[in-house]
């Protein structure tokens, strides 16, 4: 397989970011044990977490490089869910990091076979107007990665039935970020169902969402023709 150089190569740096993001996983209380698994892309394929490996004695060696036909090289077997983090970086071509996790709230909706609904428009950080919940599957299986791929569609992250949720991104701290925002999304979605069914946003209320998300945290000389116009922008004196 061709090498893409808009990765970086192997190298110490990358795996230690890897282990880092790990290692945030359980300080964030994103998931605990050995459950999880963490991947970010290199120009010959991708670094993974190894399976059934304490978050604590993850080493830079004990990470495990793989390409982009499944294959895997070295002494140490890949994540058991290896087959799901390729399939995101195949479906998705910018895509630079995949996070797995079996965060508490996410699973929990997941365990009920749920996705999470336009209740809050920060269900858009997913890309997207909701956010699926993907077919059961045994976990480890081309099933579970398939069921995946359709949850996913063009968006970044899916739940993951009776199992957990799984998060993409450019880079890892964005793929780490988009699991922790569907943790929170999922936590205020089982909240609010407590008081009956929410409000949810309609598609058109949605789709400007999603807009205004494509500028959302840039400054002005960095907005395309118009979109400033979406932001209401306060007027500049200085
Ligand atoms: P691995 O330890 O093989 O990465 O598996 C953990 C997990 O979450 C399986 O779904
Ligand atoms: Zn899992």
């Amino acid at each position: 397989m061709s090498e893409n150089s808009s990765f970086p190569a192997d190298g110490p740096d990358v795996r230690r970011e890897i282990i880092e993001t790990a290692r945030a996983l359980s300080r964030l209380g994103l998931t605990k044990g050995t459950s999880g698994n963490v991947s970010a892309r290199i120009n010959s394929g991708f670094l993974v977490t190894p399976s059934g490996t304490p978050y604590e004695d993850l080493r830079e060696d004990k990470i495990v490089a793989m390409d982009l036909d499944g294959c895997y090289r070295g002494d140490v077997l890949p994540s058991s869910e290896w087959r799901m983090h390729l399939d995101f970086y195949l479906a998705k071509p910018a895509c630079g990091a995949v996070v797995h996790c079996h965060s508490p709230r996410a699973t929990a909706l997941a365990c009920h076979r749920r996705g999470i609904p336009a209740f809050h428009y920060m269900v858009a950080l997913a890309g997207g107007d909701r956010i699926e919940c993907a077919d059961y599957a045994t976990f480890g299986t081309r099933a579970l990665s398939e069921a995946m791929a359709a949850a996913l569609g063009e968006r970044n992250a899916c739940l993951l039935a009776n199992h957990g949720q799984i998060a993409g991104g450019p880079t890892l701290g964005k793929a780490l970020s988009v699991a922790e925002g569907v943790e929170d999304l999922a936590d205020q979605y089982l909240s609010a169902l407590t008081l009956g069914d929410p409000v949810i946003l309609d598609a058109t209320e949605m789709a400007n969402i999603l807009k205004k998300f494509k500028s959302y945290g840039k400054q002005t000389n960095e907005l395309e023709d118009g979109q400033a116009a979406a932001f209401e922008l306060p007027k500049r004196v200085g």
